[in-house]
């Protein structure tokens, strides 16, 4: 495959002027990365700050209603509440060994700019944050978050005041501060290397769930599902598993309020081809390419583009791309709560979601084993910060 691409998509379609951060990146990547005192160290604080390993938790009440068997890989047991902080201290880690002394990112949700901001912090190095003005409205706690940890953080009043104009915000500031400063992006997409950059930090989650479901059931899982936003968390959780063909591999777009026509976050399901932050890879746009906002009652999977290794994915058809609307998410969600004693980020509940919603259609996909197959969810965050959507929408 042609470096930097997976098929036909990924690149780097950015001004020369990033084209050497990128290269210097790539190098730190080739010559640092490999380091058994690099491995170390993040192993170190992967186990020691995060919270690694999380554990692979069976659910016996889902699971006798579903006729196969549940299980749930915890990343909403880690650090700051999320899968997000195995990426950002690999790359903290790799920007103090390039010699960099602060940290720069984009955040939606704010998810991501708290996970930056305490690996900034844990590794004593400064820390920008970009952050569409209207996100910095809905996510307040967050802000406070990121500040106590010592951000700064930058209000962006471009566009649609959201994500995307974030990312175009944060990729110009990083031009002019390329010498001093690490972009420490959020998602497995943007121009080459993040999306390998990002994916190597992520593929803990696959690796442990493959040892562990290995251990727990003498075999590998049938089908492992996760939430695609960016896609971080879910080719995390499906890489090391796309040599194992008997591993059936499921994400979970946001289908929005699932109404005809609706805004939705759903690239690979009902976008098409294009170039956005660095990247060729699937998108929602208009005819004539101009980007559409898209819309989750998710905050973390509102982005209109995914990162191209799942376009690839898609395209080759080693990956299924489902659907799961806010409707379905937040019943999930409620299930999840009260039958195994677990409040899931709503991003997750989307993968959960396609699980209760298929399940008739996975029972008769599924090999029988004699102690009933097995399906792994990715269990991306913990929920405690959606409380306050959830709520809203249980008075609607
Ligand atoms: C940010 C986030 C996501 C979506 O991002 P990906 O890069 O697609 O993983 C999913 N779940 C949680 C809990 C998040 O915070």
């Amino acid at each position: 495959m042609k470096k930097g691409y997976f098929g036909e998509f990924g690149g780097q379609f950015v001004p020369e002027l990033l084209m050497p951060p990128l290269r210097e990146l790539e190098n730190a990547m080739e010559t640092i990365m490999p380091e058994a005192s690099f491995r170390e160290k993040l192993e170190d604080l992967l186990r020691n700050f995060a919270g690694r390993e999380t554990p692979v938790t069976f659910c016996p009440t889902l699971s006798a209603e579903l006729g196969f068997n549940l299980w749930l890989k915890r990343e909403d047991l880690l650090h700051t509440g999320a899968h997000k902080i195995n990426n950002t201290l690999g790359q903290a880690l790799l920007a103090k060994r390039m010699g960099k002394k602060n940290l720069m990112a984009e955040t939606g949700a704010g998810q991501h700019g708290v996970a930056t901001a305490a690996a900034a912090a844990r590794l004593g190095m400064d820390c920008v944050i970009f952050m569409g003005a209207e996100d910095v409205e809905r996510q307040a706690p967050n802000v406070r978050r990121m500040k106590l940890l010592g951000a700064e953080v930058h209000a962006v009043e471009s566009g649609t005041r959201t994500l995307k104009d974030a990312i175009n915000e944060a990729l110009r500031y990083w031009i002019v501060h390329q010498e001093d400063t690490h972009y420490c992006f959020g998602t497995a997409a943007g121009p080459h290397p993040f999306p390998i950059l990002v994916r190597d930090f992520q593929s803990v989650i696959g690796r442990e769930t493959r040892a562990r479901m290995l251990e727990l059931t003498g075999a590998l899982p049938d089908m492992v599902v996760a939430a695609v936003g960016g896609g971080s968390n879910a080719i995390g959780m499906f890489h090391p598993f796309l040599n194992d063909n008997e591993v059936r591999i499921v994400g979970v777009e946001a289908a929005g309020t699932g109404e005809p026509g609706c805004f939705n976050s759903a690239p690979l399901n009902l976008g098409s081809p294009g170039v956005l932050h660095g990247q060729y890879t699937m998108l929602l746009q208009t005819e004539d390419g101009q980007i559409q906002p898209s819309h989750s009652v998710s905050a973390g999977l509102d982005y209109p583009g995914v990162g191209p290794e799942h376009a690839w994915l898609q395209a080759t058809g080693r990956a299924r791309y489902g659907l799961a609307n806010d409707t379905e998410a937040m019943r999930a969600f409620s299930r999840l709560c009260r039958a195994e004693g677990i409040l899931p980020a709503l991003e997750s509940s989307h993968a959960l979601a396609w699980v209760l919603e298929h399940a008739e259609e996975i029972r008769a996909e599924l090999p029988s084993r004699p102690s009933g197959p097995n399906v792994v969810v990715n269990l991306s965050g913990r929920g405690d910060k959606d409380l306050g959507i959830i709520e809203k929408y249980q008075h609607i």
